[in-house]
Order: C-alpha cells, then structure tokens, then sequence
C-alpha cells in the first residue's frame, strides 16, 4: 500500500524517504555477465541503475555499497529480483 511518504519520497525521481521515516534495506547483487538488457531494474529504480554504454544495465557508482551491490528498499527488492528477465539481480547474502 502506497503511503503518503512513499509518494512523496519518489516525487522528481528523488528518495528523499530516509528523511521522513526509517526504511529498511535489502542489498542486491548484480551479476553482470548474465544481464540480457531487458531495462526492468532502470525502470524500476532508476536512482540506483542506468544504461552503460555496451547497452546493458549497470548499477550507478554513486549507488554502490560494494562492487556490484546496492541497496534498495525492502519492498522493491522482491519485485527487482523477480522482474530481472537475465536472472542477473539477487539478494545479495
Ligand atoms: S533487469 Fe536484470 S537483465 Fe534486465 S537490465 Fe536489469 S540486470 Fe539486466
């Protein structure tokens, strides 16, 4: 269920809900050799992954928190890692 905070936390693109209520964090491990570019992390969360230049997704070096790994919020990360057509996105352990 959408919350006011959720809605206003994605407003410009912007996650700015830290600021408002605590989140919790689930990290998600990219595995770049088995993405296919099929863009549904970006359009997902396109604050955290982007299109590099060999046309697949990347994570944003800013989003990193370890090389191939971001986080994200607990309740996208399910939907992440099972709308990753490659397999490439998982639950980093
Ligand atoms: S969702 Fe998975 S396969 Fe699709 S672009 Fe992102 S990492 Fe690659």
């Amino acid at each position: 269920m959408l919350t006011i905070c959720h809605i206003i936390s994605h407003i410009g693109g912007k996650r700015v809900s830290n600021l408002w209520y605590n989140t919790a964090m689930t990290k998600i491990k990219q595995e770049r050799s088995l993405c296919i570019g099929c863009m549904a992390c970006v359009g997902l969360a396109p604050e955290k992954f982007e299109v590099a230049d060999d046309g697949l997704a990347q994570i944003k070096s800013d989003a990193q928190v370890a090389e191939g790994t971001v986080e994200v919020d607990d309740t996208l990360a399910p939907t992440l890692v099972s709308a990753c057509c490659g397999g490439a996105l998982s639950e980093a352990v």
